[in-house]
């Protein structure tokens, strides 16, 4: 691990202007006391962008992203904006704003809003429309600017709408080279075009049986695992396991690979350190240390005035408490 400055990130979804205030205190009185100098903000369509009114979806402003990134440079943190690409264009057959106001880039058009798991997991949009790129990437240089960042994240984690038999652009091919194909794109813009640092989520890059993790969830079954080796290996790779697993061979995987890893972690503070003491071991014996850059922990709660509240007064309790429990030892760990 780089042991000089370790990546000490926590992750949220935020995308609210009114919880502004509440967020910073946060930051301030959590997350600072703590030693977290990176926040990775998930805000997707929540952003109010001013090239696409019709897709924001929340209430955040460009004049508080500004805010927000001033605040964390002032307090040492690396505020890193998510917009979720490709994937997790919304949840079971219900569409986010992308998909609703622009249906011609639905990868699944067919499946019904009322789908549900196992039935339909999550749309995507379609990595061979002509058009879909261009809207994505003015999104992003949106979020770019507005929060003065020096990296990005892309999200595509869980991404099992793909290569559409009823898709005219994508039907037979490979699942692999399709998602390869959309992280290349993403990158071309984001590292090419911008020269920022690109982060991804890692699951759809490891093998299901093969890593022993066995599920369709935190690694691939359908054969996008694939895509490992047809994208840049100067893509920093966040791992997310959030189980207790007797192994974690991902970070070595990715290593291995040449990439960049920070391993992810939930509230679930046992497998959280045997991820981290393990990830940190295997980056050793690689001799990789120094791309092995220190762990986040993600939180999948909603956010709101009174759970903000909760964490600074320490009054937790079931999976809050844990998580709490998890971010200082994690932080606590890494120092
Ligand atoms: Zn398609």
């Amino acid at each position: 691990m780089n042991n000089t400055n370790p990546v000490k990130a926590f992750h949220l979804r935020f995308g609210s202007h009114e919880l502004l205030e509440p967020f910073k205190s946060f930051i301030q009185n959590v997350l600072v006391p703590k030693g977290i100098n990176f926040i990775l903000l998930e805000c997707n369509t929540s952003f109010q962008f001013e090239s696409h009114p019709e897709l924001s979806s929340g209430s955040l402003t460009k004049k508080d992203a500004k805010e927000l990134s001033t605040f964390c440079k002032q307090n040492g943190i690396r505020l890193i904006p998510l917009f979720q690409c490709l994937g997790h264009q919304g949840w079971g057959g219900g569409r986010n704003s992308i998909l609703k106001h622009y249906p011609e880039f639905d990868e699944t058009p067919h499946v019904p809003e009322d789908a549900e798991w196992p039935k339909f997991f999550a749309p995507s949009w379609c990595p061979n429309h002509p058009d879909v790129n261009a809207l994505a990437f003015e999104l992003i240089d949106e979020l770019i600017a507005a929060f003065e960042c020096d990296g990005f994240h892309v999200g595509m984690d869980e991404v099992l709408a793909l290569a559409d038999d009823q898709c005219p652009r994508c039907k037979g091919q490979d699942r692999a080279d399709l998602f390869a194909k959309a992280v290349n794109d993403m990158h071309s813009h984001i590292v090419g075009e911008r020269g920022l640092e690109m982060f991804m989520w890692g699951d759809r890059l490891i093998d299901s049986e093969d890593s022993g993790y066995n599920n369709m969830w935190e690694a691939d079954t359908l054969g996008t695992y694939k895509a490992i080796d047809k994208i840049p290996t100067d893509i920093t790779i966040m791992d997310w396991h959030y189980e207790m697993h007797q192994s974690f061979p991902s970070v070595k995987l990715f290593l291995e690979k040449g990439f960049r890893v920070i391993p992810a972690c939930w509230f679930k503070t046992d497998a959280a350190l045997a991820f981290l003491e393990e990830s940190i071991q295997d980056a050793k014996e690689l001799g990789a240390a120094d791309r092995m850059l220190g762990m986040i922990v993600t939180s999948w709660h909603g956010w709101n005035k009174t759970v903000f509240d909760q964490f600074e007064k320490n009054d937790l309790n079931g999976e809050l408490q844990e998580l709490s429990v998890t971010l200082n030892k994690v932080t606590s760990y890494l120092k």
